[in-house]
Formats: C-alpha cells, structure tokens, sequence
C-alpha cells in the first residue's frame, strides 16, 4: 500500500504522516515512512542543493526534483512495497506538478510526464491533500527557511489551485481535507477514509 501527503508548505503534512504511521504499525504492518526531496543520500544532497544552493533555472529546478523522485522510488518506495510495508511519503510527483508546473508555469502535462517518467509511472493508492490558504501557511512558518518557502504568495496560490485541480480530476485516488482544523480532526477523516477502503 502506497499513501502520499501533499500540500503547501505549512500544512501540517509531517504530522499527520507521523500520527498515520503510528495506526498502520500498531495494526502490526511494517511502515515505511519517507519524504521527498531528501529520503535517500542522493536525495538529502539534492535537497540541500535545491532548497539551500543558488537560484536556478525552471527546468534545472524540475530536473532535480525529478532525479531525487527516480532515485527514492528505486532505492526506498519499491522494494519497501515489494516486501508488503506500507509506504507513506511526505510528497511526491503531485507536488513537482503543482510547484514546477504550475507555480514556475512550466506546464503540468510536461511536468506530469516528466514525474512519471522518473518514477516508472509508479502512483500512490490514495493522496491526501492538506489544503490551507498560502497566507495561513506562511503565517505558521514565521521566518523563512528556504529558498522556495520564501516565493510570493501568488505562486504559493497557484501551486494551491493546482493540487485541487489535481484532486478534482481523480477523486476516488485522492482526499482533501481542510488543514485549518485542529491535527487530530484531520486525522480522523484520514483514518476514516482509510477504513471506509479496509485499510487500517
Ligand atoms: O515539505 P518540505 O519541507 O520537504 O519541502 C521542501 C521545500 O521544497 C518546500 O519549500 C516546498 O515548497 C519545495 N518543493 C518544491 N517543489 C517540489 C517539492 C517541494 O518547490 N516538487
């Protein structure tokens, strides 16, 4: 089973991974919990080049993103989910689509392709997206940390409508669910939504 997080920066996505980690392990399943970018060595270097190193073109932004997704799928995703553990990733190729191809207008479907080709066309069972306002999400980071936390809330805005356009077009893969509730309500649809499938 493979579940992924998304959403904008701020949204509460690492908490709920965790607090979902925790019910799929006590269900007695191996979890595999894992991030992007940043879940594999390759990854971590290409996180820090990305979020920490200069400004960079568009594309060259889009091609790392998508060289941390080919490694992580190949190294962590797959043999974890050939093995039978639940996988659980804090983002994965719908964040590249949303933040590269709508956010720096490179274009969803190239983006898309783009995503898919690094991955071997490997999709998540179900992804929840944890919508909040670009406002809300800048207003919990406080101080900015990285390069890209620090665009404008246009783009921040963008990369929003994208996920929930995403969402909108594949409802039975997806689940958004509104990130200004408290942490514990948004688990509960999560789960709820996991046990309606038969899943925890
Ligand atoms: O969620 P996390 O803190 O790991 O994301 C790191 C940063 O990378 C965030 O600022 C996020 O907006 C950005 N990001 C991006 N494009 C992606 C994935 C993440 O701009 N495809």
């Amino acid at each position: 089973l493979f579940l992924a997080f998304e959403g904008g920066d701020g949204a509460g996505k690492s908490t709920q991974v965790r607090l979902l980690a925790d019910v799929v392990a006590a269900g007695g399943r191996e979890v595999v919990v894992t991030r992007q970018p940043g879940g594999t060595v390759l990854g971590q270097q290409l996180r820090q080049l990305v979020l920490y190193g200069e400004a960079m073109a568009p594309r060259a932004e889009a091609l790392i993103f998508a060289a941390d997704k080919a490694q992580h799928v190949e190294e962590v995703i797959r043999p974890a989910l050939a093995r039978g553990a639940v996988v659980i990733t804090d983002r994965y190729t719908d964040s590249a689509v949303a933040y590269q191809g709508a956010g720096r207008e490179l274009g969803s479907d190239e983006v898309h392709d783009l995503q898919m080709w690094a991955v071997c066309g490997l999709v998540p069972d179900l992804t929840v997206i944890i919508d909040l306002p670009p406002e809300e999400g800048r207003r919990r980071r406080g101080d900015v940390h990285d390069r890209l936390e620090s665009e404008a809330d246009a783009y921040h805005a963008a990369v929003r409508e994208h996920f929930l356009a995403i969402a909108a077009a594949a409802p039975e893969r997806y689940l958004v669910i509104d990130g200004t509730q408290p942490p514990q309500a948004l688990h509960a649809q999560i789960v709820g939504r996991l046990a309606a499938a038969g899943v925890v």
